[in-house]
């Protein structure tokens, strides 16, 4: 591809993953960013949010379509950062990690490095998205005492219209 290409895809996906409104269009970006880099595709699944333990971002049960998102997690930096840009970037992080366990990835070994070479190719190396992949997802969470954070326990909740977002970015 032509570095001018290049970088007028990069120009788009930080576009888009600013401005992106909800889980549904970040997973659209999910998407189209390893349909990008690795030409890989996964259609039909559904995200469940949940409060789960603040060590963990999110999970994937192998056979299933399901993606759990850790709610209180994403609470606490919607609580610590204003910054819908960072918001979005540590959520892209969490699903993009998830959806390459789906595409057939069982090992942390082979999902780690493909999220940081999925985030560069897709923001650039000085993106905040790329960084969050480097140092992980929790560099952005140092100074919160996580440990000892009470995590309220609320019922597990299906994100409704989570694919549905994909026809808005086809028209
Ligand atoms: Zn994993």
């Amino acid at each position: 591809m032509a570095s001018d290409e290049k970088f007028l895809r990069m120009k788009k996906y930080r576009s888009r993953l600013e401005n992106a409104e909800g889980y549904g269009e970040v997973w659209e970006i999910v998407k189209a960013t390893v349909k990008s880099s690795l030409n890989e595709r996964r259609v039909g699944m559904m995200l469940f949010l949940d409060d789960l333990p603040l060590r963990l971002g999110a999970y994937h049960s192998l056979g299933t379509n399901n993606i759990v998102l850790n709610r209180a997690l994403v609470n606490i930096v919607e609580a610590a950062s204003k910054s819908k840009r960072l918001i979005n970037s540590f959520v892209y992080v969490l699903l993009l990690h998830e959806y390459l366990h789906a595409l057939g990835r069982p090992r942390e070994a082979q999902v780690r490095p493909l999220v940081y070479k999925i985030s560069r190719e897709s923001f650039g190396s000085n993106h905040i998205t790329t960084q969050l992949a480097e140092l992980g997802p929790w560099s952005i969470l140092k100074g919160i005492p996580l440990d000892t954070m009470d995590v309220p326990k609320r019922v597990i909740e299906i994100v409704k219209d989570f694919e549905k977002a994909d026809k808005k970015y086809i028209i």
